[in-house]
């Protein structure tokens, strides 16, 4: 565990990158070396999505479609979740912001709070293999292993490697022509956010189309040099 080497305040990390880069998996990995906690806006909006609330069900069209749902939607599912007591730990943002608007929130609710964000990691990446990785991946529902039914299949059918659980979720939007709308709205509306945060000297840059673990020690420097 490197836990003891993070800075005093609560660091606050961004992972940016297309649909398929990494962003989850690698907000896991750092939540397990760090104690940070992974945020991501897309669970939040799935589980919205499952309870039924109001923000679930006027997110749900959109998401099955790639679209991005509104910013006051996703900031108040993600104010919400940031006011748990966890988050003081530190947190990973993981698919947020995904817009100038939700950056430009984010910015002046950490200024109003004394904080700032200790680096916005960009994972880069060929976006146009994005599209093969996310439609085909699939995942554990009991122990959040990640597959893909090209380039990583369980050795079983339907079965974990890991925890031999009998329980693999698909993602409704992991699907090729969800996936292509998912990256429009990426190159649309986030790419920009790159320039955004290197304006503001917040900006690291990842190589994330290498093995899993390089990318986590790349990323894990980051966070330990602050
Ligand atoms: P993800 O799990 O990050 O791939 O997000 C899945 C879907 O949730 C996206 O395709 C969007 O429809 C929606 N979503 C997640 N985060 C955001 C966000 N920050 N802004 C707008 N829509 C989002």
């Amino acid at each position: 565990m490197d836990g003891a080497r993070l800075p005093t305040t609560a660091p606050i990390l961004i992972l940016l990158g297309p649909p398929g880069a990494g962003k989850g998996t690698q907000a896991r990995m750092l939540e397990e070396q760090f104690g940070l906690v992974q945020l991501s806006t897309g669970d939040l909006l799935r589980a919205a999505v499952a309870a039924g609330t109001e923000a679930g069900k006027a997110a749900d069209a959109v998401m099955k479609a790639g679209g991005l749902v509104s910013d006051d939607i996703v900031l108040a599912v993600l104010t919400d979740r940031l006011a748990d007591p966890d988050c003081a730990k530190g947190v990973v943002l993981d698919g947020f912001p995904r817009t100038t608007a939700q950056a430009e929130a984010l910015d002046q609710m950490l200024h109003a709070r004394g904080q700032a964000i200790m680096a916005v990691v960009s994972l880069d990446v060929d976006t146009v293999k994005m599209v093969l990785r996310v439609a085909g991946r699939y995942t554990c529902g009991s122990c959040g292993e990640g597959y893909h039914e090209d380039f990583k299949p369980s050795k079983v059918a339907e079965i974990c490697d890991v925890c031999g659980a009998q329980d693999m979720t698909r993602r409704a939007d992991d699907n090729a022509e969800t996936a292509m709308s998912r990256l429009d709205a990426y190159q649309i509306s986030t790419a920009p956010l790159i320039e955004y945060y290197a304006k503001q000297g917040a900006l690291k840059r990842v190589d994330a189309m290498g093995p899993i673990n390089d990318i986590g020690r790349s990323i894990a420097n980051i966070v330990r040099t602050g």
